[in-house]
């Protein structure tokens, strides 16, 4: 299979439909052997309603659903897992997205050696305050802590070569930075593709301005992550050690001082030097414990499963 369209929805009722027939008719025109995969993100509307009886028409349509909301990058995630083109597109499901992107995505992959192309707005119809101006603050700061050189991270149309979805894990909230995701995981042929933007036709945007807070939140974790590896707190532990270590040497040499040196002189409470090994003491126990409570978190997270499905067609991730 040539591609698979991966389409995450939250409460799409009213584009599926449009969004599915003009996707095949890209298709069609281009004769693509496809597969379209529609991840609910716990839809509380007719959206799976729906997805099933295009399924019925369409066997090309695969749809998986999950049991609540669980995020857009769950839902990625679980599609990247069901899915088998060689190439593999991600696109939103609002009809912002332009399916007639599609052939030169592909074609970028299969024959430009991309290994990842993602899609680039450069002309939006969204507010300029609540949107553009946060949008280009937070791309411009996503490219200098990545070094991913991309214009547009946040853009639902992207194009993957088939290994980079199936080795890349996109947890948390992490679908903004899949590029980073992948240059760390080694894939390097990372693309950009000026791509139309349309204006929500219906319903409303899922994400508000907290978008942002954990869009930047999301790009401090993922700076510490390659900086430090795995495990950033690993630092504030050893920094804990160093200054307690620290504070504790001071203490034993005033200890030393007094009782060998200094005989006769001070109360070794009265000198500000030993008031000051307390406070590294202190300190230092205190990062210790921020960086084992970092490590208990993720340690007991990786217990917690990811997102459930109740539901799925013509995909075998519930087995
Ligand atoms: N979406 C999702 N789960 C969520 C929120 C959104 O699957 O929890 C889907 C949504 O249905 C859409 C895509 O992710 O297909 C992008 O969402 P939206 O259009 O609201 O974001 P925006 O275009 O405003 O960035
Ligand atoms: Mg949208």
């Amino acid at each position: 299979m040539q591609l698979s369209i991966v389409i995450p929805l939250l409460n799409e009722e009213d584009s599926l439909k449009e969004l599915h027939d003009w996707i095949v008719s890209v298709m069609q025109a281009n004769h693509f052997s496809y597969e379209i995969l529609f991840v609910d993100d716990g839809s509380t509307d007719a959206s799976w309603k729906i997805i099933t009886a295009l399924s019925e028409k369409n066997p090309a349509v695969k749809g998986i659903h999950f049991l609540r909301n669980f995020g857009k990058s769950q839902a990625l995630h679980a599609g990247f897992k069901a899915v088998s083109g060689d190439v593999i597109i991600t696109m939103d499901a609002d009809l912002q997205d332009n399916p007639e992107e599609i052939p030169e995505l592909y074609n970028m992959i299969t024959n430009e050696g991309y290994e990842l192309v993602s899609g680039w707005k450069k002309k939006r119809y969204d507010s300029i305050v609540f949107k553009n101006t946060p949008s280009k603050l937070f791309n411009w700061a996503a490219r200098r802590t990545s070094g991913v050189r991309l214009h547009d991270f946040n853009c639902g149309l992207k194009a993957y070569a088939h290994d980079v979805v199936k080795n890349i894990e996109v947890s948390g909230e992490m679908h903004r930075y899949i590029p980073v995701l992948a240059k760390n995981a080694g894939f390097s042929k990372i693309g950009e593709k000026v791509v139309q933007h349309q204006a929500r036709k219906y319903g409303k945007t899922k994400f508000g301005m907290e978008r942002f807070i954990n869009g930047f939140l999301d790009l401090l974790t993922i700076w510490f992550v390659s900086r430090f590896g795995k495990r950033p707190m690993h630092l504030f532990g050893a920094l804990g050690v160093l200054m307690f270590l620290i504070g504790f040497g001071f203490a034993i040499y005033l200890g030393i001082d007094k009782l060998f040196i200094n005989k006769f002189g001070r109360l070794i409470t009265d000198r500000p030097q030993f008031y000051i090994s307390l406070i590294a003491m202190v300190i230092g126990t205190q990062l210790f414990l921020a960086g084992f409570l970092g490590e208990i978190l993720i340690r007991s997270k990786k217990e917690e499963k990811r997102y459930i499905v109740s539901e799925e067609i013509n995909t075998a991730l519930l087995e």
